[in-house]
C-alpha cells in the first residue's frame, strides 16, 4: 500500500514516510493510493470479536507490511488496555433506533484518546527501525495536548513539548498535562493566548535550521496514522448492529473532520453506511458547505464545545479529492482560491457525490443546552456539550431505515460547568483520574518570544 497527496506534488510514500511526515512537502494530506475492501463474508467473521482483532483486520491493510501480525497485534492490545472499559468503545441504546458510541473511556476521557494511543506506539516503531528520534511540539487549548502527552509519556523514541496559554486553560485540563511526570514530557506555559502559542509552533515549523536540527514531528488530526486508527469504531459498532446485512448510518460532531473521515473510509472498506451525517456547532462551515457548495471562512466564535470552534477544516481536503475523482490539479485550484480569497465553490459533480453520502446540521448553544437537559430528563445519561451537539442533529435525521449512531465524543467530566448548567447535576471526574487534583504539576512558564522557546526546546529534548 502506497500514499499519494491530494495536491499531486507527491506520491509512492510508505505507511511509515506519511506517519513520520504528517504534511506532504505540497502542503497537501496524503491518502491511500486505493482504498482496501474487505468481503461480506471477511466482516462476517468479525462480528462478536474482540475490539483488537477488528483494530487488526482494519488497520493492517493500510500498512503496506510495515507490522502486521503478533507485532500489530500487540501493540493494539497495548493501547485498547489504556481504555477504562473492556469494551474500549461501548455502544449504548438511548432508544429504539439511536446509540451512543461512547469514545471517551481513555486517559484524558475524549475520543483523541484512541487514535492519539495508536500513534504513539505506530511512530515509536517506525522510529526503532530507522533509529531515530523525533522532536514532538504543539499548541494546545486543551484537549489535543493532554492526550498527545498521555500517550507519548512512555514513549522511547520521542520528546514531546506542548504549549499551552498561561492561566487560560481550565484547572483541569491544566493538570491532565501537567501532572504527568516523565522526562521526555514538557509542558510549556506560554505569557500569551492560543493564537501566539500556535503562531509560535508554527513559526518552529517554519525555522528550517531549527526544525531538521530538532526532528520536528507534528501529531495534528491531519496526520494519517490518526485517521486510520479511527476506522476501527466505526467497524466494531457497525458489526453490534449486524452488518455487514444491516446497514447503519452514523451522526458525528465535527471540527477538522478528521473523525468523520475515518467514517468515510470505513464505507469504502465495505461496511454498509447509509448516511455520514456531519454535526456542527454555530462555527458551520461545513454545514453551509453541504448546503450551498460555497465554502467559505468567517470569523469564529467560542461555544461550549470548543473543540469544534474551527474556521476551516482542514480533513476535508480528504474528501473533496476523491468526490472530484482525485483531481489533484483541480483540488489545488480550489485550496490556492481558499488560500487567496477565503473560499471556494465545489464543483456540481463532486458536491452531488458527496450529497449521497453526506448529510449535515447545526447545533446553536441553546439547543446545545436543551439537548443536555432533555437527554438527562428522558435517559438519565449526562453527555458533554460536543457529544449534544451530535445528537441534536443525529435525533433530527433518524430514520427507520437505518440504526444512527451518534459519537460521544467526550466524557461530561471535561465540561462540568455546561452540563450542570443544563442538568442540573454536576458530572464527577472518573475514579481513576481523581488523582490529578493533588499530584505535582510539572510546567515551565516562558514569555511570549521564538527565541526562548526554542532555547528551552533545545536545551531540554535530550532528556
Ligand atoms: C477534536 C474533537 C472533535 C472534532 O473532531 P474532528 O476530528 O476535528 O472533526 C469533537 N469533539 C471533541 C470532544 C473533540 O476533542
Amino acid at each position: 500500500m502506497l500514499y499519494q497527496s491530494t495536491r499531486g506534488g507527491d506520491a509512492g510514500r510508505s505507511f511509515e514516510d506519511v506517519l513520520l511526515a504528517g504534511l506532504a512537502p505540497d502542503g497537501g494530506l496524503y491518502l491511500p493510493a486505493e482504498w482496501p475492501e474487505l468481503s461480506a463474508d471477511d466482516w462476517r467473521a468479525l462480528r462478536n470479536r474482540p475490539w483488537a482483532e477488528v483494530a487488526r483486520a482494519v488497520m493492517e491493510p493500510y500498512m503496506g507490511g510495515f507490522l502486521g501480525g503478533e507485532e500489530l497485534a500487540a501493540l493494539i492490545e497495548e493501547a485498547a488496555a489504556e481504555f477504562g472499559h473492556p469494551a474500549v468503545t461501548p455502544l449504548e441504546q438511548l432508544d429504539g433506533n439511536l446509540w451512543l458510541l461512547e469514545l471517551f473511556h481513555g486517559p484524558t476521557l475524549a475520543f483523541k484518546d484512541v487514535a492519539m494511543q495508536m500513534l504513539a506506539r505506530l511512530m515509536d516503531a517506525a522510529l526503532e527501525r530507522r533509529d531515530a528520534h523525533v522532536t514532538i511540539i504543539g499548541a494546545t487549548s486543551g484537549d489535543t495536548g493532554s492526550a498527545a502527552i498521555e500517550a507519548f509519556r512512555h514513549s522511547r523514541r520521542a520528546s514531546i513539548f506542548i504549549l499551552h496559554p498561561h492561566g487560560r486553560v481550565s484547572e483541569v485540563q491544566r493538570r491532565q498535562m501537567t501532572t504527568v511526570d516523565a522526562p521526555n514530557v514538557h509542558n510549556i506555559a506560554i505569557e500569551g493566548d492560543f493564537d501566539d502559542c500556535q503562531a509560535l509552533v508554527k513559526a518552529m515549523f517554519n525555522d528550517a535550521p531549527f526544525r531538521e536540527r530538532m526532528k520536528l514531528a507534528g501529531v495534528n488530526s491531519i496526520n494519517w496514522g490518526r485517521i486510520l486508527a479511527q476506522i476501527v469504531y466505526y467497524a466494531t459498532s457497525a458489526l453490534a448492529l449486524g452488518a455487514p446485512d444491516r446497514a447503519v448510518s452514523f451522526t458525528v460532531p465535527t471540527g477538522n473532520f478528521g473523525d468523520i473521515f475515518a467514517g468515510y473510509a470505513a464505507k469504502r472498506m465495505g461496511l454498509p453506511i447509509k448516511r455520514l451525517v456531519i454535526a456542527t456547532n454555530v462555527n458551520d462551515i461545513l454545514h453551509r458547505a453541504l448546503t450551498t457548495g460555497r465554502y467559505e471562512v468567517t470569523g469564529v466564535t467560542a461555544t461550549t464545545s470548543p473543540s469544534m470552534d474551527i474556521q476551516v477544516s482542514s480533513n476535508f481536503e480528504r474528501l473533496l479529492f476523491d468526490m472530484m475523482e482525485r483531481d489533484a490539479a483541480g483540488l489545488k485550484r480550489l485550496m490556492d482560491s481558499l488560500a487567496q480569497s477565503g473560499a471556494f465553490t465545489i464543483p456540481e459533480a463532486a458536491l452531488e457525490a458527496m450529497r449521497t453520502l453526506f448529510d449535515s446540521g447545526r447545533t446553536d448553544e441553546e439547543a446545545v443546552i436543551e439537548t443536555i437537559r432533555r437527554i438527562y430528563a428522558e435517559t438519565g445519561e449526562l453527555v458533554d456539550p460536543h457529544t449534544a451537539v451530535g445528537l441534536h442533529v443525529a435525533m433530527e435525521k433518524a430514520s427507520p431505515e437505518a440504526a444512527m449512531i451518534s459519537l460521544a465524543t467526550a466524557h461530561p467530566a471535561k465540561f462540568p460547568d455546561a452540563v450542570d448548567r443544563a442538568s442540573g447535576q454536576r458530572p464527577a471526574l472518573p475514579q481513576r483520574l481523581a488523582h490529578i487534583m493533588e499530584a505535582k504539576e510539572y510546567l515551565t512558564v516562558l514569555p511570549d518570544d521564538l527565541e526562548q522557546v526554542e532555547a528551552f526546546i533545545e536545551g531540554n529534548a535530550g532528556a
